[in-house]
């Protein structure tokens, strides 16, 4: 019989020219040497913003020599900054939107004018970049829920858990005290019981706020769970953290929730761990939480620290 072609034979024929040709324009995307081939192929590189805000600026500079650039962006409740260089008078302003969604401000500063080539040219890069730059920006918001209480907005126990790591391991390292403190709302049931799960929701997000406030700028607050709250205080000693504690339990006693006919107040009891070396996360917060038992133990809305030696007796049931 005259051979015949089967449709699948016939398509790997094709096939095979496409994927030739395929190969030919890998080759010539890995090979070419242009600013705009050269930013795409570095764009696609990482998923991280500093990354490719710090690629973009790399690649740009070679077109368009500034003195300053700034990226300006807000992500959840964080602004991001990531700056390079310093002032020159000349500035250009971008306020980068796609589909009507924000992205970020960029701003080049140097001491000559810009000239309308060398704007053009900003913005034919900027055309490349924006894609990118907005698949990061939407990383970093998912990374960001990821690590935020969504009925407080401040960080939550896996941040927690990522924070405490950290500082065990820069503990190590540099010798570096920090202080944990355990913070945990005095009969917080009672509060929903008497009051309803709404103000009871109410009363922690301004807890939360007054954590906020009566710690400094450098330490972190974490929901660690229910009507418990973390914070870490890095550089902090025992002493410290005892002051920042009472300071704490200070402005929850002052806080005052008003829910129709009557004023809801509450109260916290804290306990204080400054971590020893060679502690692991779960043995630091295992102090703290001793401490915080103890602080319950002998009449709450007190604060209690924590002995250097664990305490194998402790049991308070798991939160
Ligand atoms: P203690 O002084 O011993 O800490 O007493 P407590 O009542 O605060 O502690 P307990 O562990 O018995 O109860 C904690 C309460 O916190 C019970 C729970 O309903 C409440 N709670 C936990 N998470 C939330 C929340 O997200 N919203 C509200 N409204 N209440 C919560
Ligand atoms: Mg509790
Ligand atoms: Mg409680």
């Amino acid at each position: 019989m005259a051979g015949t072609t089967t449709p699948f034979l016939a398509h790997t024929g094709e096939g095979s020219s496409d994927l030739a040709a395929l190969r030919k324009a890998t080759e010539q995307w890995h090979q070419a040497d242009d600013p705009f081939t050269r930013l795409c192929r570095r764009l696609t590189t990482s998923l991280s913003l500093e990354t490719l805000v710090a690629i973009f600026v790399e690649e740009l500079a070679k077109l368009v020599p500034f003195d300053q650039m700034t990226y300006r962006h807000h992500i959840a409740n964080q602004e991001l900054v990531y700056a390079t260089g310093m002032g020159g008078r000349h500035r250009c302003d971008y306020r980068l939107t796609l589909e009507g969604i924000k992205y970020g401000e960029l701003t080049f500063r140097r001491k000559v004018p810009f000239a309308e080539e060398e704007l053009k040219a900003i913005e034919q890069m900027l055309s490349v970049a924006i894609l990118p730059i907005r698949n990061a920006c939407e990383h970093a918001a998912v990374q960001q829920a990821a690590l935020t209480d969504s009925l407080t907005q401040i960080p939550n126990k896996r941040a927690l858990n990522e924070s405490l790591e950290r500082e065990c391991h820069l503990g190590d390292r540099h010798d570096q005290g920090s202080t944990l403190l355990l913070c945990d709302l005095d009969r917080f049931k009672r509060i929903n019981d008497n009051h309803g799960h709404v103000i009871g929701d109410h009363i922690l997000r301004a807890a939360a706020a007054e954590l906020g406030r009566a710690t400094r700028n450098t330490d972190t607050v974490f929901r660690f769970g229910g009507e418990e709250f973390a914070v870490i205080l890095p550089h902090a000693d025992l002493a410290a953290g005892h002051h920042v504690a009472e300071r704490i339990r200070d402005f929850i006693a002052k806080l005052t929730v008003n829910c129709g006919e009557e004023n809801v107040k509450t109260t916290v009891s804290v306990g204080v761990a400054m971590r020893q070396k060679g502690e692991t996360p779960e043995q630091w917060v295992a102090r703290a939480d001793e401490a915080l038992y103890r602080a319950k133990d002998q009449g709450r809305n007190c604060t209690r620290v924590a002995s250097s030696i664990p305490d194998q007796r402790r049991q308070r049931p798991a939160p």
